[in-house]
């Protein structure tokens, strides 16, 4: 990390900007649902029953894309990306996908690295009895930081993940990297 200071992410309570209204939860501008990790679970094992082979893209695509649409609602944040994008990762922690903090942020590159433990998705992917071999399985999560910065930055992203828990290594690390042209 070359030494320098990592700001921190700002302190504020998802929790406190939760509001319910005649059944209808909202979280800022977007209406939000509790999702337990077993209906996650039930989702992943009927898209592997019917299409085994597009887990690892339609759920990285589907992080994209919500990645994209949560920056859409910051734009405000934009002019400070490093700040913007740990502010993001708050609340993706904050919203119970998992312990995480980014490890590195790099502007003019672009490349920013994150490192979780207990993601959601490694932890109920034992219980999801889906994988036969140990694999990195946080793609909802990495399609999330790529479609985040890649708005952010004005510039395509790829997230990958290098190290997973679900394999047995000691931490969740990601790499958030250009895209290659
Ligand atoms: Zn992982």
């Amino acid at each position: 990390m070359a030494g320098k200071e990592m700001p921190r992410a700002e302190s504020y309570s998802l929790m406190e900007n939760l509001k319910l209204k005649e059944g209808t939860l909202t979280l800022g501008p977007s209406r939000v649902v509790l999702m337990t990790d077993q209906a996650y679970a039930f989702l992943l094992r009927v898209i592997h029953e019917n299409a085994p082979h597009v887990i690892k893209y339609a759920f990285y695509d589907m992080g994209y894309r919500v990645g994209e649409q949560l920056m859409e609602t910051l734009k405000e944040r934009a002019q400070d990306p490093e700040k913007a994008f740990r502010y993001f990762v708050e609340t993706y922690r904050q919203a119970g996908y998992g312990n995480i903090e980014v490890t590195s942020f790099d502007l003019s590159k672009p490349e920013a690295t994150l490192r979780g433990s207990n993601l959601f998705e490694s932890r109920l992917a034992r219980g999801a009895d889906i994988y036969r071999s140990p694999r990195s399985v946080d793609h909802y999560s990495r399609g999330m930081f790529a479609g985040f910065l890649s708005v952010l930055l004005g510039k395509e992203v790829v997230c990958e993940e290098m190290t997973c828990e679900f394999r047995g290594d000691e931490a969740c690390e990601f790499v958030i990297l250009p895209f290659a042209e």
